[in-house]
């Protein structure tokens, strides 16, 4: 019979934030194709010692279609292992429906996105009572063009969390776009390279103005995030609205009020 794929989160880079089921996966798994450098150290420490493992850095969608048919034809669990989650700019759609059409079974382990990791790492909050409650995970047009309607300068009169992904190369047209929506010269903007990496995160924090002028004095310029918020910093604030979920006047389902209505 022939085997299964698993399309696995493999989390943003540190081994230690694939989940438990996406580990698991891999410590049975017969064969192993991982996306690029972002995750080849999970798949080595965690896969045994017999296990098939191979880069997809240099092969094309076909190539990585055919290799994992033939994997299913040779093993009853192979893994597709991807940066983060594999439903975020992962190509999950067009590996899966090959898959399909060969009447290969398939699931999906999600994963810690990269942009989940770079409010982590810089101690951020994507959301922020009364400042913002929406989170848009977008891009600007590289080789992929954007669809009408989504592009950052729209998406961006939302003035809502931004989390921009494969534009650090564009960080020009990001402030273009930021400005053109009339946010403010200050506002804040945090860059954080290598989330999770052990020994090689970076975190920028700047403003619409500097963000790129810092960037490239610390010689970021791939593999990074861009959040721009209005909740950025917001730590340090003097006053802040409280979370309704731990305000003592609010019950909900595991907590009752403890101030009479
Ligand atoms: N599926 C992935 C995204 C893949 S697209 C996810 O959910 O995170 C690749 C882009 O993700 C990079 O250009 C960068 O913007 C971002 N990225 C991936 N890993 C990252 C990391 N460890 N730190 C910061 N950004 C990262």
């Amino acid at each position: 019979m022939a085997g299964k794929v698993w399309f696995v989160g493999a989390g943003p880079g540190d081994p230690d934030l694939i989940t438990v089921k996406g580990r698991k996966l891999l410590e049975q798994a017969g064969a192993i194709l991982y996306a690029g450098s972002l995750v080849d150290q999970a798949a080595t420490l965690f896969a045994p010692d017999d296990c098939e493992i191979r880069d997809s850095k240099d092969m094309t969608l076909e190539e990585m279609t055919a290799w994992l048919v033939d994997q299913t034809s040779r093993h009853g669990t192979v893994v597709r292992l991807q940066t983060g989650d594999p439903g975020l700019y992962g190509a999950l759609i067009e590996m899966t429906r090959p898959l399909t059409a060969a009447g290969i079974e398939w699931s999906v382990v999600p994963g810690v996105s990269s942009a989940f990791a770079s409010a982590a790492a810089a101690g951020e909050t994507l959301t922020l009572p009364e400042v913002t409650q929406t989170v848009i995970l977008t891009r600007v047009a590289g080789r992929t063009p954007m669809p009408e309607g989504e592009d950052l300068e729209a998406l961006a009169a939302h003035r809502t969390t931004l989390c921009i992904f494969l534009s650090i190369t564009l960080l020009h047209e990001v402030q273009r776009a930021l400005r053109a929506a009339g946010w403010a010269e200050d506002a804040p903007i945090v860059v954080v390279q290598k989330a999770s990496w052990p020994g090689e995160e970076k975190i920028i924090r700047g403003t619409l103005a500097d963000i790129k002028k810092k960037c490239q004095e610390q010689k970021v310029g791939a593999q990074a995030m861009i959040i721009a918020s209005p909740t950025l910093g917001a730590a340090d604030w003097e006053t802040l609205a409280r979370s309704k979920l731990y305000d003592p006047s609010f019950s909900h389902r595991f907590r009752r009020s403890s101030v009479s209505e």
